[in-house]
């Protein structure tokens, strides 16, 4: 089945029984569980940004109770 290639986001193809993913339009040829660990990863480095901007204000906390002396 088609599904979206997480590299160029041309059409890439899905086995059926979910073994392989493949593009035509790139190079990309992995197994399904490293397609979904590919596409975390890259939606994880976009949640990292919003996670950075969250912590910014909760890290602040954590470190300095321990200089108290
Ligand atoms: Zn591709």
């Amino acid at each position: 089945m088609k599904i979206k290639c997480p590299k160029c986001k041309e059409d890439a193809d899905l086995a059926m029984d979910y073994s392989v993913v493949k593009c035509g339009s790139c190079d990309l040829d992995m197994s399904y569980g490293e397609y979904v660990k590919f596409v975390a990863h890259n939606e994880s480095k976009y949640s990292d940004i919003l996670g950075d901007y969250a912590s910014s204000t909760e890290g602040h906390t954590s470190g300095s109770l321990d200089e108290w002396d």
